[in-house]
């Protein structure tokens, strides 16, 4: 009996380094890029400003924060599975992500925290905005363009987007789609998104 529980604590253990490493190597690069950032966020003052006439002393504010997504923008993968766009996500030669990925059973993935900058807008322009990704998190629905969106997902989308415009209030009319930023070159969410 003892043997017996040994042996299935010791399987259960396996299964949670099997579970734990499938990402590992990839999750090991964003810890290194944040920790990065952070260093580059510590590194003030800044004086490497050629012409501008810097203060010897440095004085740094005591009133500060990080700064807020204002914006949301809705796409779907183009991608047949959840598993095919976590893929792309995670190959650094691809150079794109979102901050969220929601699969069609309402799964949803969290990339990268919602302070940092994601890669989904691409070029485009909404009024003078011409930096997207600089101030929006991106949300990517698994679907592949030519396909109606699973209940479940689009239940999952719902609570994301109320949840997003309350912490960072949001306002509804900035809550848009890939194509109302890069018409002509995009399609998504696409004629089947509800
Ligand atoms: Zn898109």
């Amino acid at each position: 009996m003892k043997n017996f529980r040994f042996i299935s604590v010791l399987f259960l253990l396996l299964l949670a380094a099997c579970h734990q490493s499938r990402f590992a190597a990839t999750n090991k690069v964003y810890k290194k890029q944040v920790k990065a950032f952070s260093r580059l966020i510590k590194a003030y003052p800044l004086r490497d400003s050629a012409g501008v006439a810097w203060s010897r002393e440095w004085v740094g504010t005591t009133n500060l924060s990080l700064r807020k997504p204002n914006y949301v923008i809705i796409h779907h993968t183009a991608q047949n599975s959840c598993e095919q766009t976590l893929k792309t996500f995670t190959l650094p030669r691809t150079q794109v992500s979102a901050h969220y990925v929601i699969c069609r059973d309402g799964t949803v993935y969290h990339m990268l925290n919602d302070m940092l900058r994601a890669h989904h807008a691409g070029v485009g322009k909404w009024g003078n905005i011409t930096d997207m990704n600089s101030m929006s998190i991106g949300i990517e629905l698994d679907n592949n363009g030519n396909e109606p969106f699973a209940e479940a997902q689009i239940q999952s989308l719902l609570v994301l987007l109320s949840r997003l415009k309350k912490t960072f209030q949001i306002p509804q009319s900035n809550f848009i789609g890939h194509l109302d930023w890069a018409p002509g070159r995009k399609t998504d969410p696409g004629r089947f998104f509800p």
